[in-house]
């Protein structure tokens, strides 16, 4: 995968909080073509496979249980630099921390809640993105 991509996923707090539509319009307004998208949920099992690494932090039960809570959106996404200037889109971790106007800022609600997940690098964005999506669907 070429590394102007990165792999997203709105969260279940923010798609059950309504919140679908706004986050898209502002990952857009941001200059990213979406490349891939789908609506669905992960199962407990596929949720710890794609956190493994927070494996033996503290709070993975709780995350694992609260992104297979409910549905996700899960996407592919296209823009120069797109790693770094969707961290810089999507605001810090925790929301408290979030600089104004940034997703997380906007929409989350705590650090486990928080809105949307955006790759830390470009090798993880190929790997997250394979982990939700085949080559055929990507355009
Ligand atoms: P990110 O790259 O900004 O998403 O942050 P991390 O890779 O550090 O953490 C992955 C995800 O784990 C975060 O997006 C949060 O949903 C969750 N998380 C991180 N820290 C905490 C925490 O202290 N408590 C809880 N409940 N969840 C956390």
């Amino acid at each position: 995968m070429a590394t102007n991509r990165t792999f997203t996923m709105i969260k279940p707090g923010a798609v059950r909080n309504g919140h679908i539509g706004a986050i898209l319009e502002h990952i857009v307004a941001g200059g990213f073509k979406i490349v891939a998208m789908k609506y669905t949920k992960l199962s407990a099992e596929k949720a710890g496979e794609f956190y493994a690494v927070h494996k033996e932090r503290p709070f993975y039960g709780e995350l694992v249980d609260f992104m297979s809570s409910g549905p996700i959106v899960a996407a592919v996404l296209e823009k120069d630099n797109a790693v770094e200037d969707f961290r810089t889109l999507i605001g810090s971790t925790n929301p408290a921390e979030a600089a104004e106007g940034t997703v997380r800022a906007k929409y989350a609600t705590s650090i486990g809640e928080n809105a949307v997940h955006g790759s830390d690098s470009d090798e993880n964005a190929a790997i997250e993105s394979s982990f939700h999506f085949s080559g055929t669907e990507i355009y």
